[in-house]
């Protein structure tokens, strides 16, 4: 039988971000190596983290590796994603829905393009805590240098609105530590106990009607149609009726009646976990990536909005043009992405970059929405702006 999930410490999602080869990946064996030396992980080799598992529906990509342990004091669901697009991809979305960052800066490089990326979209999707790995410290022989490295990252940093002054920054070698270097362990043990302080427990919207993002769908032989997600609010128990919402005008009405998170079996599901919800009588084509699971009634399919953008700037990874009246870019809410047309108000109206405009969307598919509800807006490749639904149309 399968083990009964205890919730006997804070759960929290966390991931490595920054630039390729930086050792994002190995450090994240390292710890899954270091905390199962202390029975509070399961190992988790560099092969099984770094594979390259893709699941493809509707042109997405979904690449994301999870892990997760424990430390002393809470326990922790870690992702790590091979690369860059799965970065763009998985953070604006919010399939990576972290609490903290671990920013995994390589000490023989210092900071690199997509280290300057991956902070400017944590801020944009809300990610408030950094905790800083100077990774392959090993390989640095000069201190001066290991320092320098450091204040270049306290400073980045800090132009893009994080406590750069503060964030906690830890020389570690994720390499040695993964050989079961004893110096390099202990750095780990650090690097976890700045994590373990600096990030703090979110504050879970428990108040609020169950709702999951639909993360991915896989069908269980015997079983049935399992979806997978972070709970973005409320609880769940195993027998509560649900809805699946979006990407059709129809909603499907079933009954969870199965919960799982990382193979425990769990009696309720609530906002921040990691879940798997056993759907009944659901076939596997009938769910998709992009839709929501939740309570019934309280979500609804839209496919006109009103909206308030801030238009991004070149610098901050955007447009270098305006942007125009019937512009049709992808608007991306959780899980999903989805094209659609802006309305500006009239034919002569532009939105620059750097300016916040309110303006219609008109989306080519339905998606569950609600008010205060944070997307984004891409286009061939770049995120050209942030936005937040205010009003439902439809
Ligand atoms: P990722 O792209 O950020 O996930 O980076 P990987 O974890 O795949 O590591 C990239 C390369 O850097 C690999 O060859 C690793 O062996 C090497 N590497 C990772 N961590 C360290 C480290 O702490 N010290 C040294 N010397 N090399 C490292
Ligand atoms: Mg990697």
């Amino acid at each position: 039988a399968k083990q009964l999930y205890e919730r006997a410490k804070p759960h929290l999602n966390i991931g490595t971000m920054g630039h390729v080869d930086h050792g994002k990946t190995t450090l994240t064996a390292a710890i899954t190596k270091v905390l199962a030396d202390r029975g509070l992980a399961r190992a988790v080799p560099f092969e099984r983290i770094d594979r390259h598992h893709e699941e493809r529906e509707r042109g997405i990509t979904i690449n994301i590796a999870h892990v997760h342990y424990e430390t002393a004091t809470r326990h922790y669901a870690h992702v790590d994603m091979p690369g860059h697009a799965d970065y763009i991809k998985n953070m604006i979305t919010g399939a990576a829905q972290i609490d903290g960052a671990i920013l995994v800066v390589s000490a023989l490089d210092g900071p690199m393009p997509q280290t300057r990326e991956h902070i400017v979209l944590a801020r944009q999707v809300g990610v408030r805590h950094i905790v800083v790995a100077l990774n392959k410290a090993d390989a640095v022989e000069d201190a001066e240098l290991l320092d320098l490295v450091e204040l270049e990252v306290r400073e980045l940093l800090s132009a893009y609105g994080f406590a750069g002054e503060q964030a906690p920054v830890v020389r570690v070698s994720g390499l040695r530590a993964l050989e079961g270097d004893p110096y390099w362990t202990a750095r780990i043990v650090d690097l976890l106990d700045a994590i373990d302080e600096h990030v703090p427990v979110p504050r879970r919207i428990l108040d609020q009607p169950f709702l999951m993002p639909v993360e991915g769908v896989l069908s269980i032989t015997g079983r049935g149609t399992v979806v997978t997600g972070v709970v973005a609010q409320g609880s769940l128990r195993v027998g509560d009726p649900v809805e699946v919402v979006g990407l059709s005008e129809e909603t499907l009405s079933t009954v969870a009646t199965g919960l799982e998170t990382f193979g425990q079996v769990m009696d309720h599901a609530e906002a921040g976990d990691n879940a798997a919800v056993l759907l009944r009588g659901v076939r596997r084509e009938q769910v998709r990536r992009g839709q929501v699971v939740s309570a019934p009634g309280s979500i609804r399919p839209h496919r006109r909005f009103r909206a308030r953008v801030r238009v991004l700037t070149a610098d901050e990874g955007g447009r270098s043009r305006p942007f125009h009246h019937g512009y049709r870019p992808q608007f991306h809410f959780r899980t999903t992405d989805v094209v659609g047309t802006v309305d500006l108000g009239g034919e002569d109206v532009m939105a620059l970059p750097g300016d916040l405009v309110d303006l219609s969307v008109e989306l080519g598919k339905p998606v569950a929405l609600s008010e205060g509800l944070g997307f984004a807006v891409r286009e061939g490749g770049l995120t050209v702006g942030a936005g937040t639904v205010t009003t439902l149309e439809d």
